[in-house]
């Protein structure tokens, strides 16, 4: 099932084969600036790319030859409004490895300018969208070494970079002084997104509410999702947590703040870095003061320092009257909130941490 081959004129710049070690994909090769020495994304070309989408209406769309179609539908999505996940590229002899969103496009040998088409449907029945998504369960591991290597590597840094100039993050309330911050994913975190309900309350996490107003004494509190920026508002409207009298939520960030990142160990996959909010609002939030909560760890491959991994909320219907994650959570975040660098913490030992404190305070 091998694709046909990009047309003889754009063969300029034949990248070597992948080293025979590389067992993973066929057709995941190395961009050309991963040569180790660490040149910073030498001969990383922009590219204009027009997209056709129904009734033949037309996007620009820039990119670069080190972003892979994963990034490239990324874009797609915030010209049209069209998910990622919901878009078909068509372009002659090369539809089908745009079907791989871990390719890169460099490896494509695209010609500048070129005009693809994409077909797809923007989210109108959100529910419906939401159920027949695939479930993302696999929250692989990654070797401490690869952690390291993924987020010093200059081409994500170079990513990084380049979102914080695309994504500006828009405050619903503003930052305080003196305050930590605390990053929320949503989905199986706040809310189990998959079981069906007829409210959407029955799918809370037990003791949301009491959770953020209690840490929103020492925290400003953001909330990132791997979805649409529609799904976030809708949801967090629904629960209650926006408008609400006792707390204030600073922002709301979707999938399109993430980055595309790539491990030898697992290819290419998103993960939320935490410096895109740190370049935007530097006199408030530091990598000492922040911390994050998902239930997918990958997200924190960026900076692992900042990241505790939460209990994923599944199957309310059975864990509502036993989940106490958030209570025990926000005696960790209130016993940590003075100490002036949390990212010494390891949030791995979270709970240890919270049990020595209820301790001492007993003995004492
Ligand atoms: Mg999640």
């Amino acid at each position: 099932m091998e694709p046909s081959p990009p047309p003889p004129s754009a063969a300029a710049t034949a990248a070597p084969p992948p080293p025979p070690s590389e067992s993973a994909s066929s057709s995941r090769s190395k961009p050309a600036e991963e040569q180790e020495g660490g040149g910073v994304a030498v001969g990383v070309e922009e590219m204009t790319l027009i997209v056709k989408w129904s009734g033949g209406k037309e996007y620009t769309v820039r990119v670069l030859g080190d972003d892979s179609v994963a990034e490239l539908k990324r874009r797609i999505c915030e010209a049209t409004g069209v998910l990622p996940k919901r878009q078909k590229l068509l372009y002659p002899k090369l539809s089908s490895r745009l079907g791989d969103d871990s390719l890169l496009l460099s490896d494509l040998a695209l010609k500048p300018h070129i005009k693809m088409t994409m077909i797809g449907t923007v989210e109108d029945e959100i529910f419906v969208d939401r159920v027949d998504s695939p479930e993302v369960v696999d929250d692989f591991e990654i070797g401490q070494d690869e952690i390291v290597d993924i987020k010093d590597k200059d081409v994500n840094i170079q990513k990084l970079r380049r979102r914080i100039n695309q994504y500006k993050i828009k405050l619903l309330n503003p930052c305080r002084e003196g305050k930590k911050l605390l990053v929320l994913d949503i989905d199986y975190t706040l809310f189990d997104h998959r079981s069906p309900a007829e409210n959407p309350l029955e799918l809370m996490r037990p003791y949301l509410h009491e959770f953020l107003t209690a840490v929103y004494a020492e925290y400003d509190i953001i909330i990132w999702s791997a979805t649409s920026m529609r799904w976030v508002e809708l949801k967090m409207g629904q629960l209650g947590v926006l408008g609400n009298p006792n707390y204030k939520i600073t922002a709301l960030l979707d999938h399109l703040a993430m980055i595309t990142v790539q491990s030898d160990s697992r290819g290419t996959f998103d993960c939320k870095p935490l410096g895109l909010i740190w370049a935007q609002f530097p006199e408030f939030y530091t990598s000492k003061n922040t911390i994050m909560f998902d239930d997918l760890k990958r997200n924190f491959v960026m900076n692992p320092q900042n990241g505790l991994t939460i209990r994923p909320f599944r199957k309310a219907h059975l864990n509502r009257s036993s989940d106490q994650e958030l209570v025990k959570l926000t005696q960790y975040l209130l016993a940590i909130a003075d100490l002036s660098d949390i990212s010494a913490l390891d949030h791995k030992s979270w709970e240890f941490y919270t049990e020595d404190i209820s301790k001492r305070r007993r003995h004492s």
